[in-house]
């Protein structure tokens, strides 16, 4: 077995998006444009309905999937499909835009803390063109594994323990995990070896092994990239942490984005504007 390394430490950049929501942009900014498979990775969260009460009024997306997992707060999703729901705290909605979508994600509060992110999955060229579908999961449908000192909210992929999460995606293998460490604890974990994979911080610290083998500290709202490996060993400060770890099947595929469109090629960018401004979605 071989333990993944930190390659990279990533702190988020703030942004503005939609029609005027603060959030942290940590993947698809000038430090990580990408990790492949992911394209994006937003985190949202405040209690200042200024901050977030503009939401996301309607937009395309093509080519890709859009995951949003809020941990506080509601959102508002309708589409041009007809499909309309809330996403509440705990709750996951996973869109695969596939061909096109124009959808809102509006907060569904006046105040109150909103927190969340947001994480865009690439699709491989031979699927970007899919019809659109959803997986929408609540809090009581994300199964939680504890351990000795941990628990894990399986959104997608399968635990050693094999706690599998409610959602499939066959063409990335994504794995989804939302983790609550105990002061000091450790957690091991081991991934497809030559998947990528990062881990989000919450809350709390954690500490894992650099590339020359020594321990790094990460902390709230930072990323790190982690190298190829067998295995994900890491271990809580002295205060409770709270993570993300994400990983995935990389395409290996050329990427041409702009704006709510990921595409292979230029020209294929071109359509998505053409049949998005003619109506076509
Ligand atoms: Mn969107």
């Amino acid at each position: 077995m071989s333990t993944r390394k930190v390659q990279q430490v990533i702190t988020g950049q703030a942004t503005t998006d939609g029609a005027g929501v603060d959030l942290v942009r940590v993947i698809g900014q000038p430090a990580l444009m990408d990790l492949d498979p992911f394209l994006l990775l937003d985190a949202f969260r405040s209690d200042d309905p200024d901050d977030y009460i503009a939401g996301f009024p309607p937009h395309p997306h093509r080519g890709f999937e859009t995951v949003t997992y809020l941990l506080n707060g509601r959102m508002r999703h309708k589409d041009n499909a007809g499909n309309e729901g809330v996403i509440e705290p705990g709750g996951i909605q996973w869109m695969t835009a596939g061909r096109g979508i124009v959808h809102s994600e509006m907060p569904e509060q006046q105040d109150g803390l909103l927190e969340g992110f947001q994480l865009w999955i690439n699709l491989p060229g031979e699927h970007k063109m899919d019809k659109p579908a959803y997986q929408e999961h609540d809090a009581a449908n994300i199964p939680t594994e504890s351990r000795d000192g941990a628990t894990v909210k399986v959104i997608s992929g399968v635990t050693a323990q094999g706690t599998t999460g409610p959602v499939s995606q066959p063409l990335t293998e994504p794995v989804y995990f939302d983790v609550i460490l105990q002061p000091g604890a450790r957690f091991d974990e081991s991934l497809a070896t030559d998947h990528n994979a990062f881990v989000y911080v919450i809350q709390g610290e954690l500490e894992l092994e650099d590339n020359a083998e020594d321990q790094l500290r990460l902390g709230r709202d930072q990323l790190a990239v982690l190298g190829k490996g067998d295995l994900v060993s890491l271990l809580a400060g002295d205060q409770e942490s709270r993570f993300l770890l994400i990983a995935g099947k990389p395409l290996n595929e050329s990427v041409a984005r702009a704006g709510p469109f990921v595409m292979n090629t230029a020209p294929e960018l071109r359509q998505a504007f053409i049949d998005y401004q003619s109506g076509n979605f």
